[in-house]
Parts: C-alpha cells; sequence; structure tokens
C-alpha cells in the first residue's frame, strides 16, 4: 500500500521564477571520527513532509485550488492542513505568511520497495512578503541554477534532491530526445538518468532490479574520438528482469538510439536475465563487462562480441563521460560505473536502497576487497549512490560509513566468538547469530567464512585458532544446521518426539550422503 508526501513550492512574489529550497536534515552521525570524518555536502530540496489520512470528518479551513478536479487523488481524505503547518514550520514559517494554495502535480512513484510505493501532491503557495530573511535553512532557487548544481557538479559544491526535479525541472527539459512508453513507472534523477524498477529473480526484501538508462540530451562532443573504450548514444546498466517482463524491455530498447551500449555490473541472474531480449532487438548493441563476469554469463544470454573492462576506462555517451570503477566484494567481476558530469554513483550490487546486500562466496565474494570498495566509492565523493534494488540514496558517504561501521561489528563479534573457544562454524553461527531465525544461518555462514578470512588477513585470529580446520567444517556445518533448523520447527508446531527423531534420522543420512553436492 502506498504512502504519502505533502511538498511544498513557495514562489517568491518579487521574482516569479524563484522558489524557496530547504536545507535537509542528514542522518545522525556515528559518534566515531573514523566516519564522522566523512561528511556528505549539504543537500537542498522543496519542503515536505508525511501526508496522514485525516482520523475525523471535520471540515478542512484550507483550500487548495484545482483538488476537488483532480482525477488522480482525493485530497480531503488527507489531513493537509497538518501537513503544511509541518512544512511551513520547517522554514520558520505560519499559513498567513502564504497566499492562496493551489494544486501543482501528483506524482506516484515507481515500486522501487522494499514496501509500497511513496506517493507525493506537490502543492503550489506565494508568499506574501519575498524580503524574508531565510536565515540558511532556505534559500531561493531558479530552475536554472538548480541545474547548474545538477549537471555541473564541483565536487564538495551543494546538492539539489530529487523532489525539485521530479516536480519543477524534468518536464521543463525541452531537449530530452527520447521518452519512455508512458505506462512504466520510473523516476528520473539526475537528469538524463533515468532508474526503472522491474520485477526480477531477485532476493527478499527486493523484488525488483533497476534498469538504470543513460540517455542524455545530446551534448556537444568536446572530447573527441581518443581514450574512450566505447561510444554509444545511450547506454542501459543492468537488463534484469523477469521474463513476463521481456516484451516491456523489448519495447524499451526499441525506442532507445541504436547506437546502444549495455553495461552489466555483474552476472547475477537478476542483472542479467534481459540480455537475450537486448541481443535479438539489437544485435549491433556494444556489451561491457568485466572479464570474470563474462565467463559467467551463459552464451545464450550474450552471444555476440564484448568489450572487457576492468576499472579506469571511460564510455562516451551522448558527448557525455562514464567512468567504470573496478568494485570487487559482492563478486570478483563487480563494476560501478561513475556518470561523471552529475558524479552520481551506479554501485551495481555493493550497496542496496535498504540494509546491506550478501557477498557472493562462489563467485569470489571477498570481504577484504568489500571493505577496500567502500572506502574507494568514499574517496570518489559521489552526490548520489543508485543502487540497483531500492531507491537512490542521496547520503552515500553516511551510507557507506554504515557498511563499514555494521561489518566491523559483525566481526568483533565474530572475533569475540573465537577468542571465547568456537572452533568450527556451526559453533561460531550458532554464538553470533543465536537471536535470528534458523533459516538465515546458511547465509550467515557464508557471511561468517568471508569475515574470517578476513580476520585472517589482518592478523588478528588468536594463534590457537587453526583457519585450515576452520574450512573444513562447511560440511558438517549443514548437518548440524539441518538438526537445529527441524528441531526449532518441531518445537513451534509441538510435533510428537518419535517423529522428529525419526525425520532428523532421515534428513541427516540424507544430508551426509549428498555433502558433495552442498558444498
Ligand atoms: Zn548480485
Ligand atoms: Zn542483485
Amino acid at each position: 500500500m502506498a504512502t504519502h508526501n505533502l511538498a511544498a513550492i513557495l514562489k517568491n512574489p518579487l521574482h516569479d521564477a524563484e522558489y524557496l529550497l530547504l536545507k535537509q536534515t542528514p542522518p545522525p552521525k556515528f559518534g566515531e571520527d573514523q566516519y564522522d570524518s566523512y561528511v556528505d555536502s549539504d543537500l537542498w530540496d522543496l519542503p515536505s513532509t508525511l501526508l496522514n489520512l485525516r482520523n475525523d470528518h471535520s471540515h478542512s479551513a484550507i483550500v487548495i485550488h484545482g483538488a476537488q478536479s483532480s482525477q488522480d487523488i482525493d485530497l480531503t481524505k488527507f489531513d493537509v492542513q497538518l501537513a503544511l503547518n509541518e512544512v511551513l514550520e520547517k522554514l520558520g514559517l505560519q499559513m498567513n505568511d502564504v497566499g492562496e494554495w493551489s494544486l501543482f502535480k501528483y506524482v506516484e512513484e515507481a515500486e522501487f520497495g522494499p514496501g509500497g510505493p511513496v506517493n507525493t501532491v506537490f502543492v503550489m503557495g506565494k508568499l506574501l512578503d519575498g524580503n524574508r530573511n531565510c536565515q540558511g535553512l532556505s534559500k531561493w532557487m531558479t530552475t536554472e541554477s538548480c541545474l547548474n548544481w545538477l549537471l555541473e557538479v564541483k565536487l564538495s559544491n551543494d546538492r539539489v534532491g530529487p523532489l525539485v526535479v521530479v516536480a519543477l525541472i524534468n518536464d521543463s527539459l525541452q531537449s530530452a530526445a527520447w521518452k519512455l512508453p508512458p505506462t512504466l513507472h520510473h523516476q528520473e534523477y539526475p537528469p538524463g538518468v533515468i532508474i526503472l524498477p522491474m520485477q526480477s529473480r531477485t532476493t527478499k526484501p527486493f523484488d525488483t532490479t533497476n534498469l538504470v538508462i543513460f540517455a542524455p540530451a545530446r551534448v556537444a562532443d568536446t572530447f573527441g574520438d581518443c581514450g574512450f573504450v566505447a561510444h554509444g548514444d545511450a547506454l542501459i546498466v543492468d537488463p534484469g528482469c523477469r521474463r513476463e517482463h521481456h516484451e516491456e524491455l523489448k519495447q524499451i530498447v526499441a525506442s532507445l538510439p541504436k547506437k546502444l551500449i549495455v553495461f552489466v555490473t555483474h552476472h547475477h541472474r537478476d542483472h542479467v536475465d534481459g540480455l537475450s531480449v537486448i541481443q535479438k532487438c539489437n544485435p549491433n548493441a556494444t556489451m561491457i563487462a568485466h572479464e570474470n563476469t563474462m565467463c559467467r554469463i551463459g552464451k545464450g544470454d550474450w552471444s555476440l562480441g564484448y568489450t572487457s573492462v576492468s576499472g579506469g576506462e571511460d564510455i562516451l555517451v551522448g558527448g557525455q563521460r562514464l567512468t567504470v570503477i573496478f568494485a570487487p566484494g559482492h563478486t570478483d567481476g563487480h563494476v560501478a560505473l561513475l556518470d561523471v558530469s552529475t558524479n552520481s554513483l551506479i554501485v551495481g550490487d555493493h550497496c542496496v536502497g535498504q540494509g546491506s546486500a550478501a557477498l557472493d562466496i562462489n563467485s569470489g565474494g571477498n570481504m577484504t576487497e568489500y571493505f577496500r570498495t567502500t572506502y574507494n566509492f568514499l574517496e570518489l565523493s559521489p552526490h548520489t549512490l543508485i543502487p540497483m534494488h531500492g531507491r537512490v540514496n542521496m547520503w552515500p558517504k553516511n551510507m557507506l560509513c554504515g557498511y563499514l561501521k555494521n561489518r566491523r561489528s559483525r566481526e568483533a563479534s565474530i572475533l569475540k566468538a573465537i577468542e571465547n573457544g568456537a572452533e568450527t562454524l556451526f559453533d561460531i553461527v550458532a554464538n553470533v547469530y543465536s537471536g535470528v531465525d534458523h533459516s538465515f544461518w546458511i547465509a550467515a555462514a557464508s557471511n561468517v567464512r568471508l569475515h574470517v578470512d578476513h580476520l585472517d588477513q589482518q592478523k588478528k585470529l588468536p594463534e590457537e585458532f587453526s583457519v585450515q580446520k576452520f574450512h573444513k567444517t562447511w560440511a558438517p556445518f549443514f548437518v548440524r544446521w539441518t538438526c537445529a533448523y527441524l528441531r526449532s520447527r518441531c518445537v513451534k508446531q509441538k510435533m510428537p518426539s518419535l517423529l522428529i527423531t525419526g525425520t532428523l534420522a532421515g534428513i541427516a543420512g540424507y544430508l551426509l550422503g549428498k555433502k558433495h553436492a552442498l558444498i
């Protein structure tokens, strides 16, 4: 189910092109210098707040012109007055500082997940006094000044958020040469970068993979011909949608310029399931991926030629430069892509919109490289992170430092369990993840193996702990986990003890017989 936001466009009575942007509150700090020294630059956006449903039937005193005739949303169901008061309070304003209100736009968010979309009601009002002192928390901006910040980025400059882009900028970019079929819900942020979540065979809590389409309005190419591994008029990243959505993907590819580049961050099925469609629709498209990724992509998915990258290469799309960033950790062939002009970083599965992605131990996932990549991303100082699952992240340094802190804290618990005598994989998992449902222990076990390797590399493990012996406890882990899992399920469902014993014996025997298949 969708939740709603209300965002206000407050115009300047002295300059019609100007509206107020509010300095956004950053996420809380960590209280540790090693993380708090990384600071995201100031972010400015339209003032907004949650728009709740009304819990009484009283008549609202606020009139929003144009709301009654809206086909898209029934504003009488919502407590608009409360939301407007909250928005104005953030700006140090009151209701009588503003003239009439009108409904400007209603925008339904695409299904990024997890959870339902957040739809936004944009209302417009005009301040009565244009000479108000904004006190550093708000500032007058025009679409032109916002575009300067968005498209000619300087590393530590202030930033402009997605609400103002969705409400006022996307529509004003008359030069956009290419448009998506209108039925496909998407987000364009920053301008020129389209993010379209499509249903995919990904893992919970997500259902979709973001297809990122980079099709900027063509600018004069000032770079010349040299030094680029590929040239194109459009680029798409990670076509990973399910078979049921291949028709939509076909429509997208058909509407894009023919000189197309397909960039694949890594080989997981939720990132490559649509490759064969592109191959059929546009056999001249240039595919770009890391060698290790190409080795794992089946020939059926992409049998045409490809360009192998390992990081540092530049790609030219519509006269704009994108740089390939080697980003191992999630897999050993994982690559990211930096859009240089907007300084936005397409991060593959290194970051996800909510929580953190598991590393794939069977495809070269590596904790040491994961940490290194995270620090590399921090050094790039991106203005935005675009993950392939979930929403765009507007506080990149905070998110990356959150990952570092969480992984370190998990690693410290693993080291403590080992120092307290845990020697096998099962003992460590049972100790560190004791409060977590047994069904998550398999993924946890891979995580523990990667952390133990990382601890070993840092020479932090106690001398008496044998990493070689530890690695041999992977198969016995499955047997012990199966017993623990079934026991916990049987207790929950009150199964008779004889049946439990019989089931356990059967499963354990089966697993022992099959242990090589499970490794
Ligand atoms: Zn992945
Ligand atoms: Zn994925």
